[in-house]
């Protein structure tokens, strides 16, 4: 019997999900290797993702990886010495792990709304937002736009703050004063997850100049276990490598070998896969140059955008609402998303920290406007222009 066509999709075209992974045949093999090579755990490809990821980010930079930005992030704060009742601050435009890795240590995340038209945090507020008990700000380059890293520098060592960068949407990406990864702050942490700019799955790398931040985080990654004294005892009597020091109670964050593998390959495609993602980016932005929508920030000069999101924001004068117009594009057979519904609207911040809309004005005006359009370095041209086509008919009143 046939199938009875799906009421979702008015489209003969099979469905284009928001988020298309991009994985090759040399992925595929590198995770098979990985497995036939009987390291299942950490072993040498995550010490190799983690030379080539530094190295990627210039001379004198530590890279740990951990198996989630989310685990790095709460690495990170715990090694900066984040503990209990301090204050972070943290931009309301964000996914809840900015804010979730803050109440792990105790710590309390202050949350700041964002600059309107780049929706990044907005810095001046952030400073505003200081008190004597904070500590620590988590900027995030939202979209994979970089926050601007020269006011972000003042602005942390005008007040004594330690930075750890939320960089789970901006690999590769670089400020005027270098890459995403290379500045002055404490730490830097990359998401690896599979919608994110390249992937491993699941997965996460800290970057910091600083090597006892990157021992620490090291350390506390695989159950506080020290590797130091580990080496030292390994490096004695043979038959003693079963020995092992714990120096805190740590986590269990370790990224395994064939989640590396997969990270090596996409790390080398990593320039030739933001390329693919800004030529999107720019058809889009040429498409939509006369329709209801405001477009994204564009990088000022001399920055460079990792173009992970596409989100676009629709105007007054639009024939539908943002919802209507997921819907219709869902109509259509294309998955669209929002990012973000913001902090203040989730129900344990809103509660927890007595977050009113009001205090967000920005970021409240943007979430009843943003709509995320399908962008990966996978999409083919064909699809691009089905998204494309797509968006202008809903925008022409197309129901
Ligand atoms: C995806 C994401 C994270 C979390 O990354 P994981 O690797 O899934 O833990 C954190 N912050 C932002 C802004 C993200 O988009």
């Amino acid at each position: 019997m046939p199938q009875p066509r799906p009421a979702f999709s008015a489209s003969s075209d099979p469905p284009l999900p928001f988020a298309l992974p991009d994985i090759g045949e040399e992925e595929i093999a590198a995770v098979v290797e990985a497995l036939r090579s009987g390291w299942l755990t950490t072993g040498p490809a995550a010490a190799a993702f983690e030379a080539e990821f530094a190295a990627a980010m210039g001379p004198g930079r530590h890279a740990v990886a951990v198996n989630s930005a989310t685990a790095g992030l709460h690495l990170a704060l715990e090694a900066a010495g984040i503990g209990p009742g301090d204050e972070v601050l943290v931009p309301d435009w964000t996914f809840t792990a900015t804010a979730e890795v803050v109440r792990y240590l105790d710590a309390h995340p202050v949350v700041v709304d964002v600059d309107a038209h780049t929706l990044n945090i907005d810095l001046a507020a952030a400073e505003a937002a200081i008190t004597p008990r904070t500590r620590a700000i988590i900027p995030v380059h939202f979209a994979g736009l970089p926050v601007d890293a020269a006011a972000l520098a003042d602005l942390a060592r005008r007040r004594g703050l330690s930075v750890v960068e939320d960089a789970a949407h901006a690999f590769p990406a670089a400020s005027a004063r270098g890459p995403v990864g290379a500045g002055p702050s404490e730490a830097v942490v990359f998401s690896f997850y599979a919608t994110k700019t390249m992937t491993t799955g699941e997965g996460g790398m800290v970057l910091t100049g600083d090597p006892d931040l990157a021992a620490r985080v090291r350390t506390m990654r695989l159950h506080g276990i020290s590797r130091d004294v580990f080496a030292r005892y390994a490096a004695g009597a043979a038959g003693s490598s079963w020995a092992y020091d714990v120096v805190a109670p740590g986590f269990k964050y370790n990224l395994t070998d064939p989640a590396a593998a997969l990270g090596r390959v996409q790390l080398r495609r990593a320039p030739a896969m933001r390329d693919a993602r800004a030529a999107t980016a720019a058809r889009y932005d040429a498409a939509f140059a006369d329709v209801s929508l405001d477009l994204p920030a564009q990088p000022p000069p001399g920055v460079e955008h990792a173009w992970h999101l596409y989100v676009v924001r629709l105007r007054d004068d639009a024939p539908v609402s943002r919802d209507e117009f997921i819907d219709a594009m869902a109509a259509r057979g294309i998955g669209c998303s929002v990012h973000f519904t913001p902090l203040h609207r989730m129900s344990y911040w809103r509660d927890a920290y007595a977050l009113s809309p009001a205090a967000f004005p920005r970021a409240q005006e943007a979430f009843g406007r943003v709509v995320s359009l399908p962008l990966s370095s996978a999409l083919t041209g064909a699809q691009v222009d089905r998204v494309v086509d797509a968006v202008r008919d809903v925008l022409a009143g197309g129901s």
